[in-house]
């Protein structure tokens, strides 16, 4: 089992001495067209339809401890969320694993956030034919990214249920592509903001939740967790989650989940990629319960860390290569 301070304090140690390096590339690095380049130098051509019409599609897996963490289930969501935009991975899946692996080997991140873009390319649908549209793909590799410090997920952050804005339904934009069009997601954050708070909770507009900025949401109410089946991204941290809950013999419910759950449940957590299972302890400004981290999210908590270091579910980086 992983506890927070254990787990925290090896990360800490490892960004010392990436923060410490003098490697060009330790601050991030952008892959465009085959090139690799210092993040804060990389530009993409502003005729890409990807800036211009929003046309385009993401994901983001990431690296741990220096292992790829799931990352042929990111690959596989990206290929399909590409498929539901009629857009085509560039390259094939292996070459695409070379690049990664040889972006972090390059940066020396121990720990990273990996951004894996398709764009439609340089010509758009309106005027060009199908054959002639070629997609662009580019990667960003980051420091791993928190959605929540280290040290706020001891005593869990603060969320509101927005009031201003629902999320983009399902029949406008499938939300199961992991897409950038985050007019929604925009709104919800100012909305958090204005309201003294960290993170919206976006409902569907019928009084039911979805999900929020970059993360699934989850609800533990009598022993069992609760989580939206709709109108949110299937998200690999969610699914993780799943995994750990029924191997630890917590009942788990992916089912419609009404606003009124958020205000009568037991705990609340976030769970996204950039940041792993993130503690919500004040909800639109009351204590979620007694405001304390409850105990079924500590246990998730600990074993999605857990698996971090589990064969099944990882792939070593071999930074000696570079
Ligand atoms: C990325 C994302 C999530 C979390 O998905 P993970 O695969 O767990 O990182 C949830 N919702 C939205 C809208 C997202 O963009």
């Amino acid at each position: 089992m992983a506890s927070m301070d254990a787990v925290f304090a090896a990360y800490k140690k490892r960004r010392a001495a990436l923060e410490a390096s003098s490697n060009p590339f330790a601050n991030g690095v952008a892959w465009i067209a085959g090139e690799l380049s210092p993040l804060a130098e990389a530009r993409i051509p502003i005729v890409d339809q990807g800036f211009l019409h929003g046309d385009m599609c993401y994901d983001v897996p990431s690296v741990w401890d220096g292992k790829f963490f799931r990352l042929d289930d990111h690959i596989t969501r990206f290929d399909a969320s590409c498929a539901k935009l009629r857009l085509k991975l560039p390259v094939p899946r292996e070459e695409l694993k070379s690049i990664l692996f040889d972006m972090v080997a390059k940066s020396g991140m121990r720990d990273a956030y990996v951004e894996l873009i398709v764009t439609r390319g340089f010509k758009g649908v309106r005027e060009a034919k199908p054959e002639e549209i070629v997609n662009n793909l580019y990667v960003i590799l980051l420091p791993y990214v928190w959605l929540m410090d280290p040290d706020m997920q001891y005593n869990g952050g603060s969320a509101i249920v927005a009031r201003t804005v629902r999320r983009t339904p399902p029949g406008a934009m499938d939300p199961t592509i992991k897409n950038l069009q985050w007019g929604d997601m925009v709104r919800g954050m100012y909305e958090a903001r204005d309201r003294g708070a960290s993170y919206p909770f976006l409902t569907d507009g019928d009084s039911n939740l979805t999900e929020g900025s970059g993360y699934n949401i989850v609800f533990v109410k009598n022993g069992a967790i609760y989580t939206p089946d709709r109108g949110v991204l299937h998200g690999i941290t969610r699914k993780t989650v799943m995994e750990v809950a029924r191997a630890s013999g917590i009942d788990v419910h992916v089912e419609v989940v009404p606003v009124e759950m958020a205000y009568t449940c037991d705990e609340i957590f976030m769970c996204t990629t950039a940041g792993g299972v993130l503690p919500i302890t004040v909800l639109d400004g009351q204590p979620v319960k007694d405001g304390k981290v409850g105990p079924i999210t500590k246990t998730i908590w600990d074993g999605y860390w857990a698996i971090h270091d589990d064969a099944a579910y990882t792939t070593e980086v071999n930074y000696l290569a570079n």
